[in-house]
């Protein structure tokens, strides 16, 4: 723990970066860029308002996440020895990393360690989903020098790989290029006709990676969050890579962060209410995967990297390790909006892994002063710390890591300044003195103006003697902020701008059923799945049968990957009309069908529990998933279904929020990238 009061020594010494002004100036100068950034940033801030909307309680929410993650970071021993006990208990081997060149050599060592002890034979090929640590620690550049091939499978992040290129944004590695961009790049470097059509793009990149899923011998991820108790490691995405490469290959590695923890599931299910929300404006990841053990032939290894993270702890910007990575305060951010994440370098050129407000105390927090500059990048304008889902004080983070680069400065300021500094910092980090601030200085400025009626003498002060002096604005920045910061942070419907740091109502907080809409959760899970793509047929359950023939005929199905058993569904019935069942992984097989642990009705969901006769793949490989599930088996929300008893033993378990998508070209909704494309849920009653 860090008690308070704690003197933190000085983290970070001051390091000035011309680069950096560099790319700001030819950031700033790309028009194409700007039009990326700031379609990406309208469209991002919008989708967050709308999904919190749709959480009443999310001030409440936002309370609770920020007070178990300081509990998480103050007591981070105990949790990651219990996290490691339990991991170990349930068959997953932990390593831990106390730096980047460390975490590189444990993976090199587990890879080079394919292909003995009875492994398949090597092909020297490791399919990669999205993992911001492996950015950090440089993984993809220290494999390729042993000569073993990374494939990047998130969409976004293989366009990126394809330019030679670090992401750009934490959620959108994308998010500088448009379309047409990505059509010269796909007809340059894979050898398609040029085209801007997003779908064809999409679908070239899948047939690529679905051939690379199928042949890697490793796959490797990054980890959201670890859950202590349970040892459980979770994985969101959209598109199905990461459990593609979680759950096709005979080995995964998995990097996680050593604060990515929570101490429960109900914690957990906290933290899912808000990330994808601010992340990318959804109420849950199209694939919220928790991962228990190995799959059935399977050896998972979980790297835990400390990599500076210690150190962070023990300085004054510990807060910043609360950070769940939602890349909200990127898109809030007005610098980073002009600048976008490539503009982010060191003093030596290199690209900052972690841009925008939390990658300006992060980058140098965690990677030295190489990137503290990074922290001036910032108007302190607050709109990072209204977006952040876990409520850190980034501008007072902002102001900490610019205050520790000047008391490192070893020519040192003089008292003076230093005093100033410090005073500075203390108003900087209270809103009410900040704008008490801002209209002194304002009056102050104003006295000696030309415009002022008792200094109007050039000779006096200088201005108005050779320039126009700027006219005053009617508001200061920070009271015209506030009118749209409350536009960008208050729930729909809600009036008062304070309301979103509201106090956690009680009654709601002790049971969450009682905020869920009280109406047909059948109806209402309906309602959600079918708003996200997806596709209900309600019907009794002698129709069963009938209806899914039915159906499969109209699409000229006549065999299907289809679990040992789904309750409800006459097997012999299927047979009997001509379709083939097949129980293995089927690369060819159009349709999978499953059935279901529980479904949630407030966030349309489906959840899918791994087990004997049960393989995930079912609702992964198949272009088209069909899933079978009883409307007495959906549970109200998501707190209600981490209780499942599934969720702890199964050896994996995917909560599937709709068909597998992407809006990583151009923020283009595009369905079906590496999981199906389709999803249709018989949902019987009875
Ligand atoms: S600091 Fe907050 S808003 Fe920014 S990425 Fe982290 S959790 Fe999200």
């Amino acid at each position: 723990m860090v008690p308070a009061g704690t003197q933190h020594p000085p983290l970070i010494k001051n390091m000035s970066s011309t680069r950096f002004k560099e790319q700001i100036r030819n950031s700033i100068s790309q028009e194409s860029l700007q039009i990326a950034l700031d379609a990406n940033a309208e469209r991002r801030v919008k989708g967050r308002i709308a999904a919190f909307a749709s959480l009443p309680d999310w001030g409440g929410r936002r309370q609770r996440a920020h007070a178990v993650r300081a509990d998480v970071i103050a007591h981070l021993d105990h949790y990651l020895e219990t996290f490691i006990a339990r991991a170990q208990d349930n068959g997953i081997i932990v390593h831990r990393a106390k730096d980047a060149d460390e975490a590189v050599n444990l993976v090199l060592e587990i890879v080079n360690q394919v292909g003995a002890d009875g492994h398949p034979p090597l092909q020297k090929l490791v399919a990669k989903s999205k993992s911001m640590v492996s950015e950090e620690i440089n993984l993809n550049h220290a494999l390729e020098k042993e000569n073993i091939r990374v494939i990047e499978t998130d969409l976004g992040e293989y366009i990126v790989q394809l330019r030679g290129e670090k992401p750009a944004h934490i959620i959108t590695p994308a998010v500088h290029l448009r379309r047409a961009d990505v059509g010269k790049l796909f007809h340059e470097k894979i050898g398609i006709p040029y085209t801007e059509d997003i779908p064809t793009l999409t679908n070239t990149a899948r047939k690529i990676l679905r051939e690379v899923f199928l042949t890697a011998d490793i796959g490797v991820s990054g980890v959201n969050f670890g859950v202590a108790k349970s040892g459980t490691f979770c994985i969101v995405t959209n598109e199905g890579n990461g459990r593609m490469v979680t759950t096709m290959p005979p080995v995964h590695i998995a990097l996680m962060g050593m604060e990515r923890l929570v101490p429960t599931l109900d914690d957990l299910a906290l933290m899912l209410s808000l990330l994808p929300r601010s992340a990318t404006g959804q109420k849950l990841s199209v694939y919220t995967q928790l991962i228990n053990r190995p799959l059935e032939n399977q050896v998972r290894h979980l790297v835990i990297v400390d990599n500076g993270r210690s150190r962070l702890r023990a300085s004054s910007l510990y807060e910043a390790l609360y950070c769940i990575r939602c890349g909200a305060c990127l898109n809030a951010c007005p610098v980073f909006r002009e600048l976008g994440g490539h503009a982010y370098v060191g003093a030596d050129g290199s690209i900052a892994p972690y841009p925008g407000p939390i990658g300006s105390v992060v980058s140098p927090g965690l990677l030295g002063e190489n990137f503290v500059h990074l922290a001036q990048a910032s108007t302190l304008c607050g709109a990072c710390k209204d977006a952040c889902p876990v409520d850190i004080d980034l501008p007072k983070l902002l102001t900490r890591v610019r205050a520790g680069e000047t008391r490192n400065q070893a020519n040192g300021l003089d008292e003076v300044a230093k005093f100033g500094l410090r005073m500075y910092s203390r108003v900087a980090r209270n809103p009410g003195m900040f704008a008490v601030s801002q209209k002194l200085a304002a009056l102050g400025t104003f006295l000696v103006s030309p415009f002022s009626p008792w200094f109007r003498i050039p000779a006096f002060t200088g201005w108005g003697s050779s320039k126009d002096f700027p006219r005053f604005a009617a508001k200061p920045f920070r009271a015209r902020f506030k009118r749209e910061a409350s536009f960008y942070s208050a729930p729909q419907g809600t009036k008062d701008p304070d309301a979103k740091v509201s106090k956690p109502n009680e009654k709601e907080l002790r049971d969450p059923s009682a905020i869920s809409v009280q109406k047909d959760k059948a109806a209402q899970f309906s309602e959600e799945l079918t708003a996200l793509g997806g596709n209900v047929y309600r019907l009794p359950q002698e129709q069963l049968n009938e209806k899914l023939i039915e159906f499969l005929r109209a699409i000229n199905v006549d065999a299907v990957m289809m679990w040992d058993k789904v309750p409800g569904l006459d097997e012999a019935r299927l047979t009997e009309a001509g379709i083939a069942l097949r129980r293995s992984d089927d690369a060819q097989v159009r349709v999978g069908i499953t059935g279901a642990a529980c479904a949630v009705a407030e966030t349309g969901t489906l959840v899918i529990a791994s087990g004997k006769g049960q393989p995930l793949t079912a609702s992964l490989l198949p272009e088209m998933h069909v899933a079978v599930i009883k409307s007495s088996q959906i549970t109200g929300t998501l707190e209600e279904a981490m209780t499942l008893n599934e969720m702890k033993s199964a050896a994996a378990v995917v909560l599937v929020s709709g068909p597998s998508r992407t809006a990583d070209i151009e923020m283009t909704l595009t369905i079906g990238v590496h999981g199906p494309g389709e999803l249709h849920v018989f949902l019987v009653d009875g």
